[in-house]
């Protein structure tokens, strides 16, 4: 593992210990905005039209996240810009590698103290980033860390592009790797539940895949949003005929241990969150990914794949199988290999198409249900931000 130096990226760098303010959104930002409303707030700042489209270059088209290196800007304009249209939202507070360098993760903090996580995965043939929806989540799934901390607040559209934008920067600066320099994939599986965020996970979406300048020009498809099942959401996402790839953490087959991994599942039960997902996979045409954390003991036994093998039978899915990565003080583990291959081998033999996600950022708390930086103590938080601060 290695703690990489933490870089400013603007003038206003934390100069004390963070401290935990009231949680509140964050102040407006260009990813908030559309192209149209861009040019409204750059003519009600009483600068000409054309600079909503400079800036969107700068920050979408180039990446470029602070205003004082867009030098072809007059100064005082960019001044004026960067107040209102560049906030800083993510301050970087600690950024660790490991996987020789393949995988990177990165905890920001808040304009408002709020903690959260994003990370980056290099490979041969693509760079995926794994974004945050939330500070904190409410949907307390007892083997996830953050499912541990509770909701702190939703995250703004921007302080979710911005993630993106900067990890994008960091892939195009060469620093992954084995891995081509271009930002294709963006995975929702970071800290927090997306549907719960619905209407800024999807104009963050937007915001990804809409060409450049205005947004990033990512594929929809190449876009991952993952949930717990919340149906509703569900339900109003297959009706916005996007061609995102859905994720539904499934992680148990029957109703009464999911109604414990998987607590929302009290409420909309295993039936119904399948034919949610089954019905986005016949709208989009596009195979759903079916979550499921490998626990010792717990939801790996034969009969429930043969459960989920039949459940699954000639629909348009895929098992995506995690290792489970165990939590601080979590009484759980990962199952064993020859019990892992086994469930493999009983959904293959049902016809379900299943792998076994590898085991990215374990050794930074990187993987998947790792992200928890609301348990930073205070002291520690404080020992990191003395860190930054030497590291400028
Ligand atoms: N709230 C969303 C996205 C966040 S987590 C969701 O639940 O889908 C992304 C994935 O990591 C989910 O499938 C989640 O269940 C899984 N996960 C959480 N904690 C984990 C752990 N300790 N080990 C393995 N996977 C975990």
């Amino acid at each position: 593992m290695t703690i990489l130096p933490v870089i400013p990226t603007s003038p206003d760098q934390p100069d004390a210990v963070p401290t935990r303010r009231r949680p509140s959104m964050p102040p407006r930002h260009l990813a908030d905005l559309d192209l149209a409303a861009r040019k409204t707030a750059v003519a009600g700042l009483g600068e000409p039209a054309f600079r909503a489209k400079q800036l969107s270059t700068h920050y979408f088209g180039r990446l470029v996240r602070d205003a004082a290196a867009m030098t072809d800007l007059p100064s005082a304009t960019r001044d004026k810009l960067a107040t209102e249209l560049l906030p800083t939202l993510l301050t970087p507070v600690r950024e660790q590698a490991c996987d020789d360098g393949a995988t990177r993760k990165t905890l920001w903090r808040l304009h408002d103290g709020a903690l959260v996580e994003s990370v980056l995965m290099g490979y041969p043939d693509r760079v995926t980033a794994c974004v945050s929806s939330q500070a904190g989540c409410g949907m307390a799934c007892p083997f996830c860390a953050t499912g541990q901390q509770g909701l702190t607040r939703n995250l703004s559209v921007a302080e979710i592009v911005d993630q993106v934008v900067y990890l994008a920067g960091v892939a195009a600066s060469g620093a992954v790797t084995g891995s081509p320099p271009r930002l294709s994939r963006v995975v929702f599986m970071g800290m927090g539940e997306p549907l719960a965020n619905y209407p800024r996970v999807i104009e963050a979406v937007r915001r990804l895949t809409t060409p450049a300048p205005e947004g990033l020009g990512l594929s929809q498809r190449h876009i991952t949003v993952s949930t717990v099942g919340l149906v509703p959401a569900m339900r109003r996402l297959i009706a916005e005929q996007l061609s995102v790839t859905l994720a539904l953490s499934l992680h148990a087959p029957d109703d009464d241990l999911r109604d414990e991994l998987v607590p929302v599942n009290q409420r909309w039960k295993v039936a119904e969150v399948l034919d949610a997902a089954f019905d986005y996979a016949a709208q989009t045409g596009r195979r759903v990914s079916i979550e499921y954390a490998l626990i010792r003991d717990v939801n790996d036994q034969p009969w429930r794949a043969d459960l989920l093998g039949r459940l699954l039978h000639g629909k348009l899915a895929h098992v995506n199988l995690i290792p489970l990565n165990p939590t601080p003080g979590s009484k759980w583990d990962a199952s064993p290999k020859p019990v892992e291959r086994e469930f493999v081998r009983r959904l293959r033999e049902a016809g379900v198409s299943t792998t076994v996600r590898d085991t990215r950022g374990r050794e930074i708390d990187g993987a998947c249900g790792q992200l928890a930086a609301g348990e930073l103590t205070q002291a520690g938080a404080a020992g990191v931000a003395a860190d930054a601060e030497v590291a400028q």
